[in-house]
């Protein structure tokens, strides 16, 4: 599962930082698969890749390059800044900035090629009064609302468009855009009414590229595909669509080390709050990874409560008491003592737990889980194709 790695469990394991308390391993191999998949169901349609927040938490400066190897040439971020480290790692590539163009940064996305997703008539006037000073149409898109109310044009804005020629005139718009608001529920009524509206938008304007699918939109079926799609969670391996199974792999394992092992009485507590009292005679492990890692204070159990459960191999060690800063606790009582050393790593997420496992307990969506991905992990990457060569 680990590949090179070796056994995750063991403390010694091959190339583990020494002084890492928790390893993150994300696997490219699985992410370009995910692309290619992605990109087969898309059929004709040209697949993008969303890579914002950092490519949701797996480290924008490796996905970039694995996903530009597996054929992906058009990147979306959400930031100007982000789009400059796409462009240190991928110097041929297509970039777009989906919160659109900010005042005076117009300088900005010239200077790295980067094309903002205008969504407003000011923006448009802004990128347009650059071109002219630059002498240069440059390359944007245009973004329509179809019903999310968060940014685009709203139908009153592609009236202005349309009745003053002179706004697209000055750059060159290259792709025209919408977002979603349901494609995770494909029952759900929205799809249809903003898959017309955005061909009604489209109607009106000039003859562009267009692009609506994020990686629920890719599984509602031809007629969201359009020229272009652009995924995000499905290609790190997260559930994009409600209720059914998610045929994505995952990318993601996060291993930590237990620093401690104790043995506790009956009736004494454990961690903050004393929110869990023992009712048995109890050894506990206390691993390294807590909430300022994204182990949310909801995995957490207080008494009579279930949390998050860490994985020793096969060997289930549910978590006990509340979630700390650095810190979890596990109830190691059932394990062989064999298999609970100082130092070893247990599974947080993995074969046995999920990003959508671990999203479903904390009550909310695979995207807050892997974007929470702490900072303080040692990431691994691993390439199973490579290490086989
Ligand atoms: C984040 C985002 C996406 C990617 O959505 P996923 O559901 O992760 O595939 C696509 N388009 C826009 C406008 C976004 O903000």
């Amino acid at each position: 599962m680990t590949g090179s790695l070796g056994d995750p469990a063991s403390p010694r394991a091959a190339s583990y930082d020494p002084a890492a308390s928790a390893i993150l391993t994300v696997d490219l191999a699985a992410l370009r698969d995910n692309y290619r998949s992605l990109r087969t169901r898309a059929g004709t349609a040209e697949c993008a890749a969303v890579v914002k927040a950092d490519a949701y938490g797996t480290g924008a400066e490796r996905a970039v390059p694995a996903l530009a190897a597996a054929g992906c040439r058009t990147f979306f971020v959400a930031t100007l800044g982000e789009a400059r480290t796409v462009r240190s790692v991928a110097s041929e590539a297509v970039i777009y900035v989906l919160d659109g163009l900010l005042p005076d940064a117009a300088a900005g996305f010239a200077e790295i090629h980067a094309r903002p997703v205008l969504g407003s008539v000011p923006e448009i006037e802004e990128w347009g009064a650059y071109c002219d000073s630059a002498g240069e149409r440059l390359p944007a898109a245009i973004h329509v609302d179809t019903g999310m109310n968060r940014l685009g044009l709203r139908p009153e804005d592609v009236d202005a468009l349309v009745s003053d020629s002179r706004l697209l005139d000055r750059f060159k718009p290259a792709l025209v855009i919408s977002h979603l608001a349901c494609a995770d529920d494909p029952g759900h009524s929205m799809n249809e009414i903003q898959r017309s509206s955005f061909e009604a938008a489209r109607g009106r304007l000039p003859d562009l590229p267009a692009c609506l699918a994020n990686s629920g939109g890719i599984f509602l079926g031809p007629a969201y595909h359009f020229d272009m799609v652009r995924p995000g969670i499905a290609l790190y391996g997260a559930r994009a669509v409600n209720g059914v199974p998610n045929p994505m792999k995952q990318i993601v394992t996060l291993n930590a080390r237990i620093l401690q092992i104790r043995d506790a009485a009956p009736g004494e507590s454990v961690g903050y709050g004393a929110a869990r009292r023992l009712a048995r005679s109890t050894r506990i492990a206390t691993v390294a990874a807590g909430y300022a890692d994204g182990i949310f204070r909801r995995l957490g159990a207080a008494n009579g409560e279930t949390g998050l459960s860490a994985w020793l191999g096969d060997h289930e060690a549910p978590i006990i008491g509340r979630v700390s800063m650095d810190t979890i606790t596990v109830d190691v009582t059932d394990i062989p003592a064999d298999r609970v050393a100082r130092g070893a790593m247990v599974e947080l997420i993995g074969q046995h737990n999920s990003v959508d496992d671990i999203a479903d307990k904390a009550g909310t969506i695979g995207y807050e889980i892997l974007t929470s991905l702490g900072a303080r992990y040692q990431r691994v990457y691993i390439d199973h194709q490579e290490a086989a060569q």
